[in-house]
């Protein structure tokens, strides 16, 4: 029954026992001063990201 164990695993993921992804960390764009939320591409940069994209990044680091 390796099925149902993986159908039940999950399930798990997509109930989001803990922590719901839209309440994981979510910072101020220092670009655009718009709030952004943790994205998947971030997991492991997240504490050093302060622009919510490459375009404002790109216009972040001019001035
Ligand atoms: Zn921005």
């Amino acid at each position: 029954m390796a099925r149902q164990r993986h159908t039940d695993i999950m399930n798990a993921a997509s109930m989001g026992h803990g922590k719901k992804p839209s309440e994981r960390d979510s910072k101020i764009c220092v670009a655009c001063g718009r709030p952004f939320s943790w994205r998947k591409k971030w997991e492991r940069d997240w504490e050093h990201v302060r622009y919510c994209s490459d375009r404002c990044r790109k216009a972040g680091k001019k001035d």
